[in-house]
């Protein structure tokens, strides 16, 4: 990434986090899919198919154009394999027309020199690849070995941040790749972040001496915003519950290939309201509901933007809302009736 990019974007990060600090009354983020569709198959992976079409253009474009008005600050690309739909690159296009910055989350497969060029034309901004191993295995074939060239290409022709994931923890068989991930990363000039997973049965088990020891390796290794920003990660690591507000449905959102808004990849169906009909009225019952699965959430983005607001508006258990709600609409016909 070229310097004067690099200070752009941070530049513009620092303005979008002063906006949020200043109100909490828009989204932070969205992950936006734009097809389902991947060209791989992970064996822990929930958020695929193999035959769904991409969506349509004017209808992403609508979409957009809908967070833009909601006053959305960044737009993830997410899918999925984001890199097959045929109109990406206007898709990002729009994202950066409407003002709001351009993400995107690939497994990394499409990369070319051509096709670097063009997202560089199109205006995006950063990118993560999550790199589950070095070798390919029966779960996954995001590995360091299949990918490797095309990091190298990043690193030559990207003039978007690149950020590389790893992963520990969850039964992941080599511990150890994990630090080979991310040395690799910071040698071809990425920033790097590691995620701490569930327990395949999707429990809250600690890490391992030995996995403690490797995540901690590469946390020095990483960016150290991510790791201030990761705190909750010390206590999964520990196989505790973490503390915090949720702040889904509000500050961060999820929109699916159909348009609906769920709180997050994990927890879709909730709201599930179609986002064009998407209210402040939504925005706020969902900022200020605690969600039951927050203390074992492992979603980093979504543990980022909450620190914005952690330290404002406590949150009520989804009773209290609809008691809340209840009692507001008595109040309601009682007036009418008056
Ligand atoms: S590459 Fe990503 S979307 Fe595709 S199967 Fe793997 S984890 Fe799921
Ligand atoms: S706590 Fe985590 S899993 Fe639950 S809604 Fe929030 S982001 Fe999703």
């Amino acid at each position: 990434m070229r310097k004067t990019t690099f200070v752009k974007l941070k530049m513009r990060e620092a303005s979008f986090i002063s906006r949020a600090l200043i109100s909490s009354r828009h989204p932070v983020l969205a992950h936006l899919i734009p097809m389902r569709r991947c060209n791989l198959a992970c064996g822990y992976c929930n958020e695929y198919d193999h035959t769904s079409k991409p969506i349509d253009l004017e209808i992403i474009k609508a979409r957009l154009d809908k967070l833009a008005n909601l006053g959305t600050s960044i737009v993830t690309i997410s899918g999925g394999e984001p890199m097959m739909h045929p109109e990406l690159d206007q898709i990002i296009q729009h994202i950066r027309t409407r003002g709001m910055i351009a993400g995107l989350i690939s497994n990394g497969y499409y990369f070319t020199p051509e096709r670097i060029k063009r997202l560089n034309k199109a205006g995006l901004e950063y990118l993560q690849i999550s790199i589950d191993n070095v070798e390919p295995d029966e779960v996954s074939r995001k590995s360091l070995r299949v990918l490797d060239k095309k990091l190298r290409y990043l690193s030559e022709y990207a003039d978007f941040h690149v950020n590389i994931n790893s992963v520990i923890g969850g039964g992941i068989k080599n511990p150890d790749d994990a630090l080979t991930v991310a040395k690799r990363a910071t040698e071809l000039g990425f920033s790097t972040t590691v995620g701490v997973i569930h327990d395949s049965d999707g429990t809250l088990k600690p890490l391992s001496a030995k996995e403690k020891s490797i995540f901690q390796q590469v946390k020095k290794l990483g960016n150290k915003d991510h790791a201030r920003l990761n705190w909750f990660q010390d206590s999964i690591a520990e196989g505790k519950p973490y503390q915090w507000r949720c702040r889904a449905g509000a500050r961060y959102l999820y929109v699916c290939e159909e348009g609906l808004v769920h709180w997050c990849s994990q927890q879709r169906g909730y709201p599930g309201i179609p986002l064009e009909q998407y209210t402040m009225d939504d925005f706020d019952r969902e900022y200020n509901t605690e969600k039951w699965c927050a203390p074992t959430c492992t979603l980093q983005c979504v543990h980022q933007v909450g620190i914005l607001d952690n330290w404002r508006d406590p949150q009520k258990t989804p009773e209290q809302m609809a008691k809340e709600q209840k009692d507001r609409e008595r109040v309601d016909d009682m007036l009418k009736a008056d």
